[in-house]
């Protein structure tokens, strides 16, 4: 406890009443500021804020429920531009939402929910508690830089490992589902729908384990990673409602207002990172792709694709301008930037066309406090004047030589009709008509498993089919 907050809180509080609802851990300004300076980095590796009219509806129904838990103004809430279900909460009270986890919601009371409970952990200070783990984290990614001298390297080495590797523990979960009940009661919020949310998130896990989906490895890890979610939760969280002695159907979900609000939202990978599809990458916009040999994982970020292979092999895909000198100008600069400060080995640079495409392989060997580590480079010329590069290390010798020799090999610039193909999906609201069917629905989904897809993204079971009338989202090629 923090006396001297408790103090200034308890004399504030006969004035504004600022302390009340339960929250006796007001954000203090050194979280604040700790918030503040994170905010911009995490939004970079997480994928960049969404803005526009979900964002704005995102932040008045998150500021009802701040209000609730007497944290009215002193919280930021921010849409990540990222496929990936979850939500998570910083120390200052930055809280962020994906707009992968706003894709599944079905109502505004669900969204509330979501946000009470991450308001509760805040309240609680879990996540303070959390901070100070991942602060040791950094500190250790700290030394590993100045042993190389290579920040960089140290972000390719543990960058892919994510960000929260530590979940909440079932105590705090708890905690945090109660104290986010209340809030979304005190909201004005139908309490039964932390429930749902619940449900809807062991839903979309489920449906991810069947359909064997390729964001298991992402920067930002599934809801289920940080917040573990179980079934008891769910009967808890069902019980606990019905202990406010409110009805299951006496407060409004507000169901219409939030499908309104998710009507034309972007749905999985942003053409501007481009897409990855299985160990496939492929950019619309850059018209470029590769294909990672099986045993690897591609995780999506904004600034590179990150690349874990088999052996504790990682690194990254990325690019930038050309300069003058050409592409060995271009391997040079990328080296150099990456060991800066670093003992190092340099090898041969050999120079290969590779699909038609100029490019020059670069080995070297680095010295860290663990002991040696391979670099392998594989530069690029995409354009006239743009470059890319793979950048991988492992330990020595741990890579066969045929496997990353298939992935710098699978290097290819996309022609303009594959690149046309590789459209963006959005939500799209849709009326059901009295003709339709579960099955009509589902055929007009751009999705694999278009009807597990569609049951999952509309909180259904089969057998709860649509009926006529009702809303439902679809999942839709954008117009170009
Ligand atoms: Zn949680």
């Amino acid at each position: 406890m923090r006396k001297s907050l408790l103090i200034a809180c308890s004399a504030i509080a006969l004035l504004t009443s600022a302390c009340g609802s339960g929250s006796d851990a007001p954000v203090s300004e050194a979280e604040r500021e700790l918030g503040a300076a994170q905010h911009p980095k995490l939004l970079a590796e997480f994928g960049g804020a969404y803005d526009g009219d979900e964002a704005d509806y995102l932040k008045g129904v998150a500021e009802k429920v701040a209000a609730s838990a007497g944290l009215a103004g002193q919280c930021t809430f921010t849409l990540v531009n990222s496929h990936v279900v979850n939500a998570f909460a910083v120390p200052g009270c930055y809280i962020y939402v994906t707009r992968g986890l706003m894709s599944i919601v079905n109502s505004e009371a669900e969204l509330a929910s979501v946000l009470a409970h991450e308001v509760g952990h805040i309240a609680a200070d879990h996540s303070e508690r959390q901070q100070r783990r991942s602060l040791l984290r950094s500190l250790g990614v700290l030394a590993v830089s100045l042993v190389t001298g290579s920040q960089q390297l140290s972000r390719i080495a543990t960058a892919a490992a994510g960000y929260f590797t530590l979940r909440y523990s079932r105590a705090h979960e708890y905690e945090a589902d109660d104290l986010g009940l209340r809030y979304l009661r005190g909201a004005g919020y139908d309490p039964y729908a932390a429930a749902d949310m619940l449900a809807a998130l062991a839903r979309n896990q489920q449906f991810l384990t069947h359909t064997q989906s390729r964001d298991q490895a992402r920067s930002i890890p599934e809801w289920g990673l940080t917040h573990p979610l179980t079934e008891n939760r769910i009967t808890r969280a069902r019980q606990a409602a019905k202990d406010t002695g409110v009805g299951p159907d006496e407060l409004p979900e507000n169901e219409a207002p939030y499908l309104r609000a998710v009507d034309g939202l972007l749905y999985g990978d942003d053409p501007e990172q481009g897409f990855v599809i299985g160990r496939r990458f492929a950019h619309p916009v850059m018209r470029i792709g590769f294909e990672a040999p099986q045993g690897f994982t591609l995780t999506n970020s904004p600034q590179a694709i990150l690349i874990e292979g088999p052996d504790g092999m990682r690194g990254e895909f990325s690019g930038g301008p050309l300069p003058r000198g050409g592409l060995d100008a271009y391997a040079d600069r990328v080296l150099s930037t990456l060991l800066r400060g670093a003992r190092v080995e340099i090898g041969r640079a050999e120079r290969r066309t590779i699909n038609g495409v100029d490019a020059v392989l670069v080995p070297a060997l680095v010295e860290t406090e663990q002991g040696p580590v391979q670099l392998s480079m594989a530069a690029y010329r995409g354009g006239p004047d743009q470059a890319y590069h793979f950048l991988m290390i492992s330990k020595p010798g741990a890579a066969p030589p045929a496997l990353l020799d298939a992935l710098f090999g699978s290097f290819r610039l996309l022609s303009a009709e594959e690149a046309a193909r590789l459209r963006p999906r959005r939500i799209e609201v849709a009326r059901v008509g009295p003709s339709d069917s579960l099955q009509t629905l589902a055929a007009r989904m751009s999705a694999d498993d278009p009807v597990a897809h569609f049951l999952m993204l509309n909180g259904r079971t089969a057998g709860e089919p649509p009926r006529p009338g009702e809303t439902v989202k679809l999942v839709v090629n954008a117009p170009r």
